[in-house]
């Protein structure tokens, strides 16, 4: 059995959904510095940790921000001492037909959910080297390996896409220096993020499994990804989908 030792986590999107299912469950393993544009929803996270006896933080972080980027990690060095472990979870989507979608809505999901994980990477990797326990996940989505619905979605697939490739890239640079880097696809998981879609019964007709996923499903498998049970893990892609992607 390994050893699980405390890590400092930091994770994006943490104020919620998947990213504060994640953030909670990280918990259980050692300080997490919580990131968000949601300073309040962000603030509540924080107090449920601690009331469960967790060590949480929370810091004002647009990760489309490089600025934002630099302020938010020289938060976390300060409050706890290192980072070994970043959660890229941030992101949006869009929902219209590539036909329709204007530039500017490509753009912004673009924005979030690709460049805010390269920044992500590009700002915590000093620091993850460091730790000598470093791991990174990376929120792909089903929709970052498949088609998806056909048709509609063109940021959120180009964006979810990028993010499975990059995850690669940075793991086999960084595999010889102690970091491991691995992405997530989560399949259809129940929380605000849906709110753009009407159909729901589709979304139940298209997983296998006939359920729609939980946030905590996600979670338990990024904790375990960032996990020294992980240790010989990288560059992978774990789906979380209720068998979506083997169809
Ligand atoms: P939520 O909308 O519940 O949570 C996303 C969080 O990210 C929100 O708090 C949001 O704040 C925040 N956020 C938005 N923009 C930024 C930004 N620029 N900088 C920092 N934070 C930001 O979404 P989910 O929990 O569902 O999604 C989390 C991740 O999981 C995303 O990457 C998503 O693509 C991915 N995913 C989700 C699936 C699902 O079915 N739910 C399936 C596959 C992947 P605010 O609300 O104020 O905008």
């Amino acid at each position: 059995m390994v050893e699980v030792t405390q890590r400092v986590a930091l994770v994006t999107g943490a104020s919620s959904g998947i990213g504060a299912a994640t953030a909670r469950r990280l918990a259980e393993d050692g300080p997490v510095m919580l990131a968000d544009v949601d300073d309040s929803g962000g603030a509540e996270v924080v107090e449920e940790i601690r009331s469960a006896g967790g060590q949480a933080e929370f810091v004002h972080l647009d990760v489309t921000d490089e600025k934002s980027w630099a302020a938010a990690v020289e938060t976390t060095i300060a409050a706890f001492g290192g980072l070994d472990v970043l959660v890229n979870n941030a992101g949006i989507g869009d929902w219209d037909p590539i036909e329709d979608t204007t530039l500017e809505t490509y753009m912004a999901t673009i924005a979030v959910t690709q460049v805010g994980t390269f920044l992500g990477l590009k700002h915590c990797g000093k620091h993850l080297k460091k730790s000598g326990q470093g791991a990174a996940v990376n929120m792909s989505s089903i929709f970052g390996v498949s088609g998806g619905f056909g048709g509609v979605s063109p940021g959120y697939h180009s964006a979810k896409g990028a993010v499975r490739t990059l995850t690669k890239t940075a793991a086999l640079g960084w595999a010889k220096e102690g970091v491991r880097v691995n992405s997530v696809h989560p399949g259809v998981i129940v929380t605000p993020l849906l709110d753009g879609i009407e159909d729901h019964q589709g979304l139940y007709d298209m997983t296998p499994m006939g359920r729609l996923g939980q946030p905590e499903d996600v979670a338990e498998a990024v904790a375990f990804l960032v996990s020294p049970k992980a240790s010989f893990i990288t560059g992978a892609e774990l789906n979380i989908d209720g068998g979506f992607l083997a169809q």
